[in-house]
């Protein structure tokens, strides 16, 4: 591109949703295997398939520069990444953003809690989808919960401004933590979101359908002990949110099932390798990897391909339990 391209300050899909939240994932890789999430045994990618830290960096700015106010940094676990915190305190300097936010599984948190405090991070997901060590074992199938337990306390120590707890409930599994989460969430002032289990990739654990407990499922149990009161306070994502009349903690429910959430979507997502995602539950994508390498630091052509995105943003997932996952990709590879 030659001419000095005009952007617009903003991105707005063809359904008119404006886009300023994107996911960005920096790894496919995880030191967990959650059932949910992976199969026991995964393919990673090449290194080289990866998006480098300076690419991730440029299209980080490239999304800012086009209006979005939101950055979330997902995987794979991102913290696994060798010398990620560059990452953050690149994405932590952009003038635009206003939120720089991450999730992880907390097992690193220890060691990094404090500098991605420093590099500009406010608020933290971590998840957490039990309080018993061997449960917590089965269902992450390698995770170790006292040194997730020990990364929640290093990020309270930290000083985020918010943690929140992101939990999967599957019936048969851990539906009987419902209750001693909440608990537990009480006790430390953090948030806490259920998440309805999507069937992103092949699995081979167990049947999604089975294991389906819905988010008024869960409602209903924490309503056994605490009347909740729905909110309009949003985080800028899916969660709809609850509040105990005793407590500062919300309690939030992704329920991309029986409350579908596409119709005010704000999101897109950038996997690993580099591929644009329109919508979690859809294949359309377009190939930023393949302008980063064929065109190195061309910002206008960069962003013309995130404006040009917008159009094949779809309306809304397909989700459906009962058959074989319509999207191979797992959630890993995606970024959650
Ligand atoms: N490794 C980090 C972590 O676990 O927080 C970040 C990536 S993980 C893919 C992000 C979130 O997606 C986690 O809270 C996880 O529980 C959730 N997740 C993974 N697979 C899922 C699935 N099939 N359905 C719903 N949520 C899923
Ligand atoms: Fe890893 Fe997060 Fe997936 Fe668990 S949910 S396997 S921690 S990426």
């Amino acid at each position: 591109m030659t001419a000095k391209a005009r952007f617009p300050t903003r991105l707005v899909d063809k359904f008119g949703r404006v886009v300023s939240y994107v996911r960005i994932s920096v790894t496919d890789r995880c030191d967990f295997r959650c059932v949910y999430c992976m199969d026991e045994d995964m393919t990673f990618l090449p290194r080289a398939r990866i998006l480098t830290l300076e690419e991730l960096a440029f299209v980080g700015r490239a999304f800012s520069e086009l209006g979005v106010r939101k950055i979330r940094i997902t995987g794979g676990e991102p913290l696994v990444r060798n010398n990620v915190i560059k990452l953050f305190q690149d994405l932590g300097s952009l003038p635009g953003l206003e939120e720089l936010v991450l999730t992880s599984n907390g097992s690193q948190l220890t060691k990094l809690a404090a500098p991605l405090r420093a590099a500009g991070v406010r608020r933290i997901n971590i998840s957490l989808d039990s309080l018993d060590p061997e449960r917590f074992r089965r269902i992450t199938r390698v995770g170790d919960l006292e040194r997730v337990l020990a990364g929640i306390d290093a990020a309270q120590a930290a000083g985020f401004e918010r943690i929140k707890l992101n939990t999967v409930i599957l019936r048969n599994r851990n539906e009987d933590e419902v209750l001693p989460l909440v608990e537990f969430a009480r006790e430390r002032g953090l948030d806490l979101a259920f998440i309805e289990e999507m069937p992103l990739g092949v699995i081979g654990d167990h049947d999604r359908a089975e294991a389906y407990y819905s988010s008024d499922d869960i409602r209903a149990d924490i309503e056994r002990r605490y009347p909740l009161v729905p909110t309009t306070e949003s985080t800028g994502g899916p969660s709809k949110y609850f509040r105990m009349p005793d407590s500062d903690v919300r309690i939030g429910f992704i329920s991309p099932h029986s409350h579908n959430f596409c119709g005010d979507c704000n999101r897109v997502r950038l996997t690993a390798e580099g591929r644009l995602l329109l919508c979690l539950g859809q294949e359309h994508s377009v190939d930023l990897k393949h302008i980063l390498r064929s065109h190195p630091g061309d910002m206008d052509r960069l962003k013309q391909a995130i404006v040009d995105s917008m159009d094949i943003k779809p309306h809304g997932h397909d989700f459906n339990l009962r058959e074989q996952p319509l999207i191979f990709r797992h959630m890993s590879h995606t970024g959650g």
